[in-house]
């Protein structure tokens, strides 16, 4: 069989994503999508001007009935055109994805909900709870210093509906992950939650980054992890703009990962670019590691074949997962989906042509990355 067929048809999990944008975009918000700063390009510049968008032009434009490399602005006025909620559909049914596993923490306010992704998708969607929202959350509904830690592990367990599937922190935007791992006392949590309640009520802002109410989160969540056997997802590398990338480097998480090692629930990696050859490598040496390059295949536009070349270097074929990481656009969740089928498809098809896998391999290694190891780790 031709060899991108090992991949077409896969019902992938996509392990990690955002909510949609439910309504129609004019032509600056549409251009500011394309950019992980989610703002303006300098004056006399466009977000266009990028791999991304290039790929959007071309792999996307025919979806929308349009000419490859069509003008952005006729691109964004057929968008309009057709309306938000069918070009939604029509990104979402193209793509193939089987089921969403979606990040509902991200700016809820622009997104639609978790069971919206479903039902648009007419697919399966669980939730990923965010733990600094749901911390943030606590801080604003007032309370004492004291009472922070009790509030905050019962708020997050009262998250945990039913369509729940894991936990997701994003520590390493917010403390970095080159912090102290040990599990706070009840003093030190009271101590800085008392400072975070103050510098609230001082600017107004409501924004957790203290590293030690931080390790309060992910030590809270790791004890909740372990009673459910949820994974927890860490952001890695690439993905927001208020990281500090030499801070963001998975194999920075070392200690706490051999911290909870005993207690069995899985650690997802994502992103992890340009670190996806530590993330590999962290997947390899401990049990619950698992990671994904799902951000760089899209918004590495027409390089994305090195990514998924390198990611398959070292890893096992059960710890690798898919996810397209798409926010907002439906333009993402599709062209994540295929760069993955594609790229995938080609890596193992030159295994296949080389004499160093069977076509019957390929296609078991593409489940398991595609498909199983998903299923088996959200139980889903
Ligand atoms: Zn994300």
């Amino acid at each position: 069989m031709p060899i991108d067929d090992i991949t077409a048809t896969l019902p992938l999990v996509d392990h990690h994503c955002h909510g949609l944008f439910p309504a129609d975009l004019d032509d600056e918000r549409l251009a500011d999508s394309l950019s992980e700063a989610f703002a303006p390009a300098p004056p006399g510049t466009s977000h266009w001007d990028k791999p991304v968008a290039l790929s959007v032009r071309r792999r996307c434009a025919p979806v929308l009935d349009l000419e490859p490399f069509c003008a952005p602005a006729a691109y964004a006025e057929r968008r309009r055109a057709i309306g938000a909620v069918a070009v939604n559909r029509r990104f979402l049914a193209a793509s193939g994805i089987g089921t969403y596993i979606v990040d509902s923490g991200n700016r809820p306010e622009e997104l639609c909900s978790v069971s919206e992704v479903g039902a648009i998708a007419g697919a399966p969607a669980r939730e990923i709870v965010r733990m600094e929202s749901v911390a943030e959350r606590v801080a604003e509904s007032g309370m004492s210093a004291g009472g922070f830690a009790r509030a905050f592990e019962a708020a997050l367990r009262g998250s945990l509906g039913e369509g729940v599937g894991g936990l997701k922190s994003i520590l390493a935007y917010r403390a970095t992950l080159r912090i102290d791992y040990g599990k706070p006392s009840d003093a030190e949590v009271e101590t800085a939650a008392g400072r975070w309640l103050a510098e609230i009520e001082e600017t107004g802002t409501v924004r957790l980054t203290d590293p030690v109410l931080e390790r309060h989160l992910i030590w809270t969540g790791a004890d909740i992890a372990r009673e459910r056997g949820f994974p927890i997802q860490f952001h890695i590398g690439i993905g927001d703009p208020d990281i500090e990338l030499h801070r963001v480097d998975p194999s920075h998480l070392t200690p706490w990962i051999k911290a909870v090692e005993p207690w069995g629930f899985p650690i997802t990696l994502l992103h992890c670019y340009p670190f996806h050859r530590e993330a590999g490598l962290m997947a390899e040496n401990f049990p619950q590691v698992y990671f994904d390059v799902g951000f760089a295949l899209n918004w590495m536009g027409p390089s994305y074949q090195r990514i998924m070349d390198e990611a398959l270097e070292l890893v096992p074929f059960t710890k690798q997962l898919f996810s397209t990481d798409a926010f907002g656009l439906a333009e993402l969740y599709y062209m994540g989906a295929l760069r993955f089928r594609t790229a995938l498809a080609r890596a193992l098809g030159r295994w296949v042509e080389d004499d160093e896998c069977s076509v019957a391999e390929a296609e078991r290694i593409a489940a398991m990355i595609g498909v199983e190891n998903a299923r088996r780790i959200y139980k889903v």
